[in-house]
């Protein structure tokens, strides 16, 4: 069996020594190094070949890749390196890939094309004033062959490893079995939808309700598939640190189950939440843990991942564990590791977002690969939000502030020109709000120069970072990158404070905004680059809602899990006398208090009472404590801490009788697991609709022209999954019983019931206005 690796990847493994080192960030974007290998071809002469498709043998090792260009007249293969700052601050480190790199490419061009020898050169472009620096060596193909040869043998071994590795787990996962030995109901045909899906290699929306075991039901489901569909990897993404644990939970069930199954497995965790030196910088002469890197990587690798042959789960700790035994920072280890496992969960960011370490990986090395989307009706929110860029005001400022002690004079020139750009733009703007057809060309030139300048300054003194300085150079670097593929799926708005709210000082007031408002155009092709995909949720409806603004494939598949539940277990009554629009929200405020004190006689236990907002909860719940002080209730704060969070749950257990108020969309409307006792109803005195405003509203119109929906696309279908989602906390087991009270009349339009769960339709009238 041969293995195949790209160059890059072959390099990368061999080549690197030294610090970890990424002072000579940033780098260029993708489009900027397409443009700059662009300009450097269009300087070469005719003949001149770019993008040459080359592969070569040793032993079992297929080598491939494309080489950037080759001049036949002077018989030079070219390396093009694309960089921002100055040159001679390139570490060693990534100077000798390049030349490991090249001279790789430089064997397999001679292989292929009969050469008995080259001129390798290493291009670098500088992407502010468009200089090349070329170094050049004359190789002979014997030496090519040699070095290439060299690389190939330190790999093969490792290589070796990683194919027995493979064909191991792949015998093992062919005759898995499912770790509970029987499936909940509803669990086997979501695991059938999702393994039929993988065989086809098809993208599937998988609506399947709470408490059907959605996580191990995919899991299984799609590892049954890769040895089949010889997948690389499977890629489980989570909107939540919790759903990263049970898919970890899965996993290690499974292991259990399976102790001898070979599979590797790797959580990946922000750089904030594993770095061990947070006021450090990631080179060597600032981070201990970067000095020497990639020496000592080989060992903490081979440490990780051992003993060959086993299960293994890299969670963060696991992961921390082996990084520093061998002295090395655990963020990049992980980075190297994602290389070599079989399953990584991480956050929908680490394979969606525009520079997903994840989805670049699998373009560098052509890995097919199984993507699993947990909790997927989050991602058009994240989605969203990844694609966004927002400059803000007190960011310059502060910027600005930093800099004056010892920055370079062309790093506050350029913050002065941004602000004088942005202020003038202020200045020219009346309404609070407005939306502009592009990107003001002034301010877009000011960020461009204002960028260059920083890259430069933080090559030049990269060991202090000045944080201020970063963060807003950060924001500008993502603004641009977004300005670049600016299009209907975005908008660009500024945004003038409240006149309630404090003036940043030495800034514009208005904060600059490229929003998107349809993540698909993004999305699209990440899907394609998958093998095969499962987005799963208990809410996605109506499926067209997420097809068309997560960009799944036209040939993408839908199953709607039937409920594990039985319609009698959940009594859902819809309080037809009461009005929760924000005009009706003074005279609402006595019934929804009657309605919860009557319903808490009734049977009293534990509840949850949803609200649009913290004003109007707290309006509710001081009501209810002034009429009925002796009905227990305790409330969401605004911004709660993870103890503050915990404690509120704690008070939901199987003794306790009270109502826990909570504000509908946030940390207590998802994601909450209160079986049994512990929480036996809830009320919703909202439909959830987001509420209307500039933005929302520009949404809307933006929806309607692209999908001929705008209010349905921007209020109902958010507003009523949020609704069904928090309804969901109720019933999470076959032996639960509850009540669910949505108190607003519109519940009773046709519309809106048509947005609830089908199983929810059949409960008993029990003398109560029901869904019918
Ligand atoms: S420990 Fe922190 S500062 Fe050091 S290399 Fe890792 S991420 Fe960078």
């Amino acid at each position: 069996m041969r293995y195949a690796v790209a160059v890059r990847e072959l390099c990368e493994f061999t080549a690197k020594q030294g610090d970890l080192d990424l002072r000579f960030t940033p780098a260029p974007t993708a489009l900027e190094g397409i443009a700059g290998h662009a300009v450097v071809a269009s300087r070469r002469g005719p003949g001149y070949r770019t993008e040459l498709s080359l592969c070569g043998d040793h032993g079992d090792l297929h080598v491939r890749g494309r080489a950037d260009g080759f001049d036949p007249a002077l018989q030079r293969l070219e390396e093009v390196k694309t960089y921002k700052g100055r040159l001679d601050r390139q570490p060693d480190s990534h100077r000798s890939l390049h030349w490991a790199q090249a001279k790789v490419y430089g064997w397999l061009l001679c292989q292929h094309e009969g050469l008995s020898g080259l001129d390798i050169a290493l291009v670098y472009l500088n992407l502010g004033d468009r200089q090349e620096t070329v170094f050049t060596v004359h190789c002979t193909a014997t030496e090519l062959r040699q070095h290439f040869e060299r690389q190939c043998e330190r790999f093969l071994a490792w290589a070796e490893q990683q194919l027995t590795h493979r064909a191991a787990r792949d015998d093992a996962l062919r005759s898995l079995a499912f770790p509970f030995g029987e499936f909940r109901a509803g669990q086997r045909a979501l695991a059938e939808a999702v393994y039929r899906a993988a065989m086809s290699g098809r993208c599937l929306l998988a609506q399947a309700p709470t408490g059907s075991g959605k996580t191990m039901g995919t899991l299984f489901a799609q590892l049954r598939a890769v040895p089949t569909r010889q997948l690389d990897k499977l890629v489980f993404l989570t909107a939540k640190t919790s759903g990263r644990q049970l898919a970890l939970d899965a996993l290690n069930r499974i292991g259990t189950g399976a102790p001898q199954l070979p599979l590797r497995s790797l959580e990946l965790v922000a750089r904030d939440k594993a770095c061990e030196y947070p006021d450090k910088a990631c080179h060597g002469d600032s981070c201990p843990l970067a000095r020497g890197f990639y020496d000592r990587l080989p060992a903490a690798r081979g440490a990780a991942l051992s003993p060959a042959g086993a299960w293994v789960v890299l969670d963060r700790a696991a992961v921390r564990d082996a990084a520093l035994r061998h002295a090395v920072c655990p963020y990049y280890l992980s980075q190297e590791l994602a290389r070599w496992v079989d399953v990584v969960v991480g956050d929908y960011n680490h394979y969606f977002d525009l520079g997903a370490l994840l989805h670049g990986l699998a373009q560098a090395n052509q890995w097919r690969i199984g993507l699993l989307v947990d909790e997927a009706h989050n991602l058009v929110g994240r989605g969203r939000a990844m694609y966004t860029a927002e400059l803000l005001p007190e960011h310059l400022a502060r910027a600005r502030r930093s800099v004056t002690a010892g920055a370079s004079a062309t790093v506050r020139r350029a913050l002065d020109k941004v602000r004088r750009c942005w202020v003038a733009l202020d200045k020219a703007q009346v309404a609070p709000y407005e939306v502009h057809a592009a990107f003001p060309g002034r301010l877009l030139i000011a960020l461009q120069q204002c960028a260059a300048a920083v890259t430069d300054h933080l090559a030049e003194v990269p060991a202090q970072p000045d944080f201020a300085l970063l963060q807003f150079h950060f924001d500008a670097l993502q603004l641009l990158r977004l300005a670049e593929r600016l299009d209907a799926h975005s908008l660009v708005d500024v945004s003038k404070p409240s006149a309630r709210a404090p003036r940043s000082a030495g800034a514009g007031t208005s904060t600059i905004c490229i929003r998107n408002l349809v993540p698909a155009p993004f999305l699209q092709p990440r899907f394609a680059a998958a093998h095969c995909s499962t987005l799963f949720s208990a809410t996605l409806q109506p499926t067209h809602y997420y097809a068309d603004l997560l960009g799944l494939p036209a040939d993408h598949v839908c199953v709607d899990v039937a409920s594990p539940f039985r319609a009698e277990q959940l009594q859902v009554r819809i309080a037809s006398h009461i009005s929760t629009r924000y005009r009706h929200r003074a005279a609402s405020l006595s019934p929804i208090v009657a309605l919860m004190a009557q319903q808490f006689e009734e049977r009293p236990g534990n509840y949850l009472a949803f609200f649009s907002s913290y004003e109007y909860l707290q309006q509710v719940a001081e009501l209810l404590a002034r009429r009925h002080p002796w009905l227990p209730n305790w409330i969401q704060s605004r911004r709660m801490q993870e103890a503050e969070q915990r404690q509120f749950l704690q008070r939901f257990t199987d003794t306790s009788q009270g109502i826990g108020f909570a504000v509908l969309g946030g940390v207590f409307a998802e994601g909450i697991d209160l079986p049994g006792r512990r929480l036996i109803g809830a009320f919703l005195s909202t439909l959830g609709l987001p509420q209307v405003n500039p933005v929302n509203e520009q949404i809307r119109r933006r929806m309607q022209q692209m999908f001929g929906s705008g209010h349905d696309y921007a209020y109902l279908y958010p507003g009523l999954q949020k609704v069904v989602q928090a309804a969901g906390r109720v019933i999470r087991t076959p032996a639960d019983r509850g009540v669910v009270h949505l108190m607003d009349d519109r519940f009773n339009r046709d519309e809106v019931k048509a947005l609830l769960p089908g199983w929810w339709m059949a409960a008993p009238a029990d003398g109560q206005r029901d869904v019918p």
